[in-house]
């Protein structure tokens, strides 16, 4: 059986599913999109994440045509028929059909898409023995060019930052901004344990997307009475730290054991990184909105 795709209301085959070229999401990357998790036929942080991708798309002046719950319940619905319980959501709301000026006023409606598929970003071994990683000569894009908090469609300087690691080899990049602090992955937050065991994550005014995963693991430590610090760090503080992990609701949580070639710790995934796993999948596997 064919993947059901929602596109606008119809619930298409994945082989019907077909945007216009003319949609400016197409032809300027103007929209915005979320990927979402589904645990055990549960959804995971859903109604955060279709707030970000409200407050993103009333920042772009894009008028969604359905309303946030309209879409909860598409995004349950697609997860229905398809029968699914553990998922990766794509929910993509561009601009819609206009001309080819960039004019967004010549768009009438925006066009909405909802996939429910599987995604596997990074392969199983690398969550057990951790992964190896490297800092990005791609700057992140200046973040008074276009807010790092809104998840536009125009991911450029993300895949210009995967295309570099891949050129090393390695499977994922950490962006410094343009004064050198550390600011995010190309698709993940990033965390390390400094010597006096503090959990560190770069602050949002350093401009990045504020991860849903990120606020989850935040959570959990705090909850846990570990000493946790919003702060600025650089690429001396990723070298010389204890421990160091990534987040992101593709990559959920993962170990990170080198940088740059730089062993961090021990080598292997740290005792505070392990435990935040462990939390962290009891915790998205008895939480999130029930799909059937
Ligand atoms: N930063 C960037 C640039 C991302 O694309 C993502 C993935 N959405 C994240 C961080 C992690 O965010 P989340 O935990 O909400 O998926």
């Amino acid at each position: 059986m064919s993947l059901l795709i929602y596109l606008d209301g119809a619930y298409v085959p994945r082989e019907e599913a077909k945007v216009s070229v003319f949609d400016h999401g197409y032809l300027y990357g103007d929209g915005v999109f979320e990927g979402i998790r589904s645990y055990d036929g549960r959804v995971f942080k859903l109604m955060e994440h279709l707030q970000r991708l409200f407050e993103g798309a009333h920042h772009i002046m894009l008028e969604v045509p359905i309303t946030l719950e309209e879409m909860a319940e598409a995004t349950l619905e697609t997860m229905r028929r398809n029968n699914l319980k553990n998922a990766y959501i794509r929910i993509v709301v561009s601009r819609g059909v206009g001309d080819l000026g960039l004019d967004p006023r010549k768009c009438p409606r925006a066009t909405v898409v909802i996939i429910a598929d599987k995604i596997s970003l990074f392969p199983q071994e690398h969550y057990e023995k951790g992964l190896a990683v490297m800092t990005a000569a791609t700057r992140q894009r200046c973040s008074n060019t276009l807010e790092p908090r809104i998840k536009s469609l125009n991911y450029l300087n993300n895949i210009l930052v995967k295309i570099e690691a891949a050129h090393a080899g390695m499977m994922e990049a950490i962006m410094l901004n343009s004064q050198g602090y550390v600011v995010e992955g190309s698709g993940s937050n990033v965390f390390i344990v400094n010597k006096q065991g503090e959990l560190i994550t770069p602050p949002m005014y350093l401009g990045i997307l504020e991860g849903i995963t990120r606020n989850t693991a935040l959570e959990l430590a705090r909850g846990e009475g570990i000493p946790v610090k919003e702060d600025i760090f650089t690429r001396h503080d990723l070298y010389t730290a204890q421990e160091c992990f990534l987040t992101g609701t593709a990559a959920e949580l993962i170990p990170v054991i080198s940088i740059d070639r730089r062993v961090v710790g021990k080598g292997v995934p740290g005792p505070l990184t392990q435990k935040l796993m462990t939390l962290f999948h009891a915790y998205t596997h008895s939480n999130g909105t029930p799909v059937y």
